[in-house]
């Protein structure tokens, strides 16, 4: 079976440790753009020292940069046999429309969208607290910012497509991860 899965949330949300579920439950590849772009800065690539600045800022790298990168990723064969869960990707409206028009190219769609919800006041104190290089109180108001002019749009599209899923973010790791993994079967 292939399982194609986009996660949303802002930014602290607890995308990345709920990820680490879903990659235990369904065998995809977790391909996550922070985590893509965090390797490019630190081999140093001409993308990773583009990317450096806007990442620092809180800013979002362009669509083109990673359209591209995302492309390239989805056709290695943990992610095209499998399947993947997509983390921090797409961010804006053309992401959204790049990667279905990718997957429609191919004859494939996605499986659910899933909005790991967790209120602004909960993720603000998680984020200060994580102590990441690149969580300055200016990026992280900037992060979120953004989170809500170009990321919550994608989420509608993706509520009238039928495939977003809401699922509480809030308690331990493992409620959390059974309440997710409840929610995407149902949608499988
Ligand atoms: P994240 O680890 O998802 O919080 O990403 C860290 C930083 O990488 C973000 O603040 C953006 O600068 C950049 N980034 C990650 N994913 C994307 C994306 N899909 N579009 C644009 N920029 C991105």
């Amino acid at each position: 079976m292939t399982v194609r899965l986009v996660i949303f949330g802002r930014q602290g949300a607890g995308k990345g440790t709920q990820c680490v579920n879903i990659v235990n439950t369904y065998g995809v590849a977790h391909i996550s753009t922070g985590d893509m772009l965090r390797a490019a800065v630190a081999a140093g690539t001409e993308m990773g020292l583009k990317a450096k600045e806007v990442m620092d800022s809180g800013g979002l790298v362009g669509d083109d940069i990673i359209n591209g990168i995302v492309a390239d990723r989805l056709t290695e064969p943990d992610a095209s046999g499998p399947g993947f869960v997509l983390d921090g990707y797409p961010r804006t409206q053309p992401q959204a429309e790049a990667l279905l028009e990718n997957l429609r190219s191919d004859d494939y769609s996605l499986d659910a969208v899933i909005n790991l919800n967790v209120p602004l006041d909960e993720v603000t104190a998680r984020m200060k607290s994580r102590g990441r290089a690149d969580d300055t109180d200016e990026a992280i108001a900037r992060r979120l910012e953004l989170y809500e002019q170009e990321t919550r749009p994608v989420l509608d599209f993706f509520e009238e497509q039928g495939l977003l899923v809401t699922v509480d973010g809030l308690g331990s790791e493992e409620e959390v991860s059974s309440r997710l993994i409840a929610a995407i079967n149902e949608h499988l």
